[in-house]
């Protein structure tokens, strides 16, 4: 089968693999849509531990092609988004749907395990989840993106008519900022610096979109509602935006932190003190989160349709890489093979 392969930082390739087969417990996908994500690229910019020849894709959705041992409920030609990752379904992380935090847990497309930049993937029965028939693919490949989003305003206090600052308008950020809106948060405020990306949160429903550069969110917060942002979410998660998060938020305010900073980072515990904030981590999603996404996708309660700026087909993928390594208009990136 036709796969990119990872060759070394920087260095992806278009090249062969043999297909792989079920083991006991798990089924092949032929792939059908894999969004490309921001950690993806950090993986090829930094290595981050990949072996040479490695597959990365861990947004996908794809069909049953073949089914191995001790699999049951699931048969060929159905549909289904993946969890993208296996864990041991014991401890107690795997039995309240949080296997992201099991000891043994592997991801799917990010190192340990094969992920779908290729034809077909081998996914675990235990991370398939079925879409309804009138959910067509590219919306089953955003299940996990948006699940991103979902995670963190579900570990959010956010209620009706909580007024929210959302930091970035990545494909993260906006896909927080559907969730606020679906949930009633209001008035919700996008905070970014790239007009492209300002565009775009605004044609999603923001209530104000601010360059933080020329405009304080939070001030546009409170000329909007009369209050200041109960609830900030940092989706950018590079240095310096998380106190930047803790100055816009209200007293006794959240800062829920999604994006992902990798180097060492200061705040101010006094200015968190004066504020009695409370910050909140967010790190992936549940299993009830994937199933809340796939509902909300398939119902039209959420439309996230144009978060996807750009199809191309597996041999673009290099190119697209190289593309989204500088500065770009672009959201999400979605691989779709034929089918
Ligand atoms: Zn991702
Ligand atoms: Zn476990």
């Amino acid at each position: 089968m036709k796969a990119i392969l990872f060759k070394g930082r920087n260095q992806l390739e278009l090249g062969e693999l043999p297909k792989p087969s079920p083991g006991a417990g798990e089924v092949v996908l032929k792939v059908h849509d894999c969004g490309i994500c921001g950690s993806d690229l950090h993986a090829v910019q930094f290595g981050l531990g990949l072996k040479p020849d490695c597959v990365l894709g861990h947004e996908f959705c794809g069909e049953i092609a073949e089914v191995g041992r001790e699999v049951r409920g699931f048969q060929t030609g159905e549909r289904v988004a993946v969890l993208p990752f296996t864990s041991c379904g014991e401890c107690d992380h795997c039995r309240q749907g949080q296997g992201y935090h099991c000891a043994r847990m592997k991801s799917v497309g990010l190192g340990p395990l094969p992920g779908a930049y290729a034809e077909y993937v081998a996914c675990a029965q235990t991370s398939l989840f079925k879409l309804p028939a009138d959910m067509n693919s590219r919306r089953g490949a955003l299940v996990e993106p948006m699940s991103v989003g979902l995670h963190g305003v579900n570990r959010s206090r956010i209620k009706p008519a909580t007024p929210c600052v959302v930091m970035g308008a990545g494909p993260v950020g906006l896909a927080t900022l559907l969730w606020c809106k679906a949930k009633g948060a209001d008035p919700v405020v996008v905070s970014e610096i790239a007009p492209g990306r300002r565009e775009m949160a605004q044609r999603l429903g923001a209530a104000a979109v601010v360059n933080p550069r020329e405009y304080n969110p939070a001030a546009k917060v409170r000329e909007l509602c009369g209050r200041l942002p109960e609830i900030v979410f940092e989706c950018i998660g590079v240095k310096s935006t998380l106190s930047e998060a803790v100055g816009l938020v209200d007293k006794c305010g959240q800062v829920v932190v999604i994006g992902v900073c990798m180097e060492p980072d200061q705040i101010m515990p006094l200015q968190c003190i004066f504020k009695e904030v409370g910050i909140q981590f967010a790190l992936a999603y549940s299993r009830a989160d994937f199933e809340e996404s796939i509902a909300a996708i398939s119902s039209g309660r959420i439309n996230a349709d144009p978060l996807i700026t750009d199809i191309i087909a597996l041999d673009q993928v290099p190119a697209a890489f190289q593309a989204l390594s500088k500065p770009t208009t672009q959201a999400k990136v979605m691989i779709e093979f034929p089918h």
